[in-house]
């Protein structure tokens, strides 16, 4: 097993090893990997994410792309191959090679933030709401914590939020202590670990929470800096709730305001009138294309009009041929409908020949003729698609198609 140098001094960043294993690469893993007599890199565990670093192996500057655990507790530090040809070429490193490493700062405190955060507003939903965390993830962007429970409202939400800042802005101290597993059940952990373990690691946040963990933490709450809620969603399990602490939180309070300041300069008002405007937006705009249905309505019924006074009787029906490139299909639907309707027995044969194009034929209602059966005929010889009943037939056809020509035959069959 690998010395665990983070479970006792988490603020340490730079440490001197050996080398105890390389694990050269396999047709599965390109990269080379280490395992060290001991480390202070982090591996991914218990919702946490690793921690990446760098080595300096007898004098060359190796990074530590991930960090991992084996089942039997050991720690693999996987080096970036890149970075590791020059070392392997020199017959480095070997076993017993000293070594010296170096975490990434930023990352590790950015993890040790979240993670306390974690620990700080779990146990805030177990005080305010008796709500318990059944499951914890660390991503790059956010991270998120599901709660068992069927419910939570925007004010439980606002509510666990406030309470974690109050246990932040005191400045708690974190303190780690090892108990048994016997003590651990006297002392009310928020959360007992499932493994059977003699010893359990502690993580308590003074006179607030106590539960067993593995993690990074930092040694006082301010150094989490605040806790932001943000989304929270439905589960199987009951409510994911996603948060950001600290730096993270300041990263994305940032971003949520350059989105908002675009939104509200389209519309040339304050940030705080921006749903307002999207409201106002969203009226206008179903007003507009009610204006605009009716606007067409009339417009198809008139030229309808038009078209039946032109047209050319033939078996006492007027007969309308009208291709249009210039309105869509349900435009020559509506068109196609007005001219069979105006009292005067017609058959109206229609084509848009906007993308997608499109055929509509209808009669007056109880004419002699028959509409689908005529629209699979004209269609049968392109390879379109669509039918209908005796008065109303659609169908679309491919752009290459002649539109017009088609709509000739169509008229060719019901004048013969
Ligand atoms: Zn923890």
């Amino acid at each position: 097993m690998t010395k665990r140098l983070y479970y006792d001094q988490p603020a340490l960043l730079e440490f001197d090893s050996v080398v105890e294993e390389v694990i050269a690469p396999t047709g599965e893993e390109a990269r080379h990997s280490l395992t060290l007599r001991e480390s202070a890199f982090y591996p991914t565990s218990g919702g946490q994410v690793h921690d990446t670093g760098w080595l300096m192996l007898d004098g060359d500057r190796v990074r530590v792309s991930e960090v991992a655990e084996t089942e039997d507790g050991r720690v693999v530090h996987y080096l970036e191959p890149s970075a590791l040809t020059r070392t392997a070429e020199g017959g480095h490193p070997y076993a017993g090679m000293a070594v010296h490493g170096s975490i990434d700062p930023e990352r590790r405190r950015d993890h040790m933030q979240q993670h306390t955060g974690q620990h700080v507003l779990s146990a805030a939903f177990i005080e305010l709401y008796q709500m318990p965390t059944v499951s914890f993830h660390m991503g790059d962007d956010y991270c998120s914590l599901d709660l068992a429970t069927a419910s939570l409202s925007p004010e439980q939400v606002v509510g666990a939020e406030k309470r974690s800042n109050e246990i932040i802005f005191e400045d708690r101290p974190v303190r780690i202590r090892y108990v048994s597993r016997a003590e651990a059940e006297k002392l009310g952990l928020r959360k007992l670990p499932p493994a059977e373990r003699d010893e359990l690691r502690l993580i308590e946040v003074a006179d607030f929470d106590l539960s067993a963990c593995g993690g990074t933490h930092v040694n006082a709450t301010g150094q989490i800096g605040s806790v932001l809620l943000r989304k929270t969603e439905k589960t199987r399990q009951g409510i994911r709730v996603e948060f950001v602490c600290g730096g993270r939180a300041v990263r994305m309070a940032r971003r949520d305001y350059g989105a908002l300041t675009e939104a509200a300069a389209l519309f040339s008002a304050q940030l705080w009138d921006v749903p307002n405007q999207i409201r106002k937006s969203f009226e206008d705009l179903k007003a507009a294309r009610k204006e605009k249905e009716d606007a067409l309505e009339q417009l198809a019924g008139a030229m309808a009009a038009a078209a039946l006074k032109d047209a050319p009787e033939a078996d006492g029906r007027r007969i309308i041929v009208r291709s249009f490139a210039d309105h869509d299909t349900s435009f020559a639907k509506l068109f196609a409908q007005k001219a069979t309707r105006m009292g005067v027995p017609a058959i109206a044969l229609v084509a848009s020949t906007m993308d997608p194009p499109g055929l509509v034929f209808a009669q007056s209602p109880g004419g002699t003729a028959d509409m689908g059966a005529l629209l699979k005929q004209v269609l049968s010889s392109v390879g379109g698609r669509g039918g209908g009943s005796r008065d109303f037939a659609q169908g679309g056809i491919s752009a290459g198609c002649d539109a017009e020509q088609l709509l000739k035959q169509a008229a060719g069959t019901i004048g013969s």
